[in-house]
């Protein structure tokens, strides 16, 4: 069985990065996609248990007592946190999986699995992305002017991340994104190379 292979995927809020990720998951069917708790309540369209286990503080607070997360974290007004079962349970499987994450919880993950892939999905400017925040209709102006706090914030770390890819066009980015995986798996470090061109059967 092969070696599973943790691939963490971040963004600003709004470049797209649900879009994204839905196409490299429908790109590469055996990626199993590491569902997150929050405490945040559910946009439109977003099911339990597909996009995020929606759970309260107390079910969260329940939960960093249990040591049940490998790293969580605490936004201006959310709570988020990915569960060690996650991202264990398929790795021991031989899966690859992909988890969406801030930036801390990258930094986070990567201590922890140093062997990890960082991908940084960018916009194609800071004004396309604000209209794009701004279109969406999904939050009120103050949760805007705190995400894009949190924006500003973010930019400083897109250094720590292996790969930077643009969202011009989600599909192209997504194909980046499918590319950057196959090309980690074939890195000589990730391979098993002991007895495999032996001559000796
Ligand atoms: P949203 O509320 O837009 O779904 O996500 C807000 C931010 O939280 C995004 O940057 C997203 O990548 C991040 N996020 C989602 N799940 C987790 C998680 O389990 N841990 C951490 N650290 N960040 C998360």
């Amino acid at each position: 069985m092969g070696k599973g292979m943790l691939i963490v995927i971040s963004g600003f809020s709004g470049v797209g990065k649900g879009t994204v990720i839905k196409q490299v998951l429908d790109s590469l069917p055996s990626l199993y996609f590491s569902v997150s708790c929050t405490t945040r309540a559910p946009r439109f369209g977003e099911e339990n248990g597909v996009n995020y286990y929606f759970i309260t503080e107390e079910e969260f607070e329940r939960r960093i007592a249990r040591d049940e997360f490998a790293e969580h974290t605490r936004t201006f007004t959310n709570c988020y946190g990915t569960l060690k079962s996650e991202i264990d349970k398929p790795l021991s499987h031989g899966l690859d999986v992909l988890l969406e994450l801030n930036v801390v919880g990258a930094d986070s993950i990567k201590k922890l699995y140093p062997d990890c892939v960082s991908i940084f999905i960018a916009p194609p400017s800071m004004g396309a992305l604000r209209a794009r925040l701004e279109g969406r209709g999904t939050e009120t102006p103050e949760e805007i002017a705190r995400r894009l706090k949190e924006i500003a914030l973010e930019s400083g770390e897109i250094e720590k991340y292996d790969y930077i890819v643009t969202n011009s066009i989600a599909r192209t980015c997504a194909d980046e994104v499918v590319n950057i995986i196959r090309c980690e798996h074939m890195k000589v470090a990730r391979n098993d190379l002991k007895n495999k061109f032996s001559l000796e059967e």
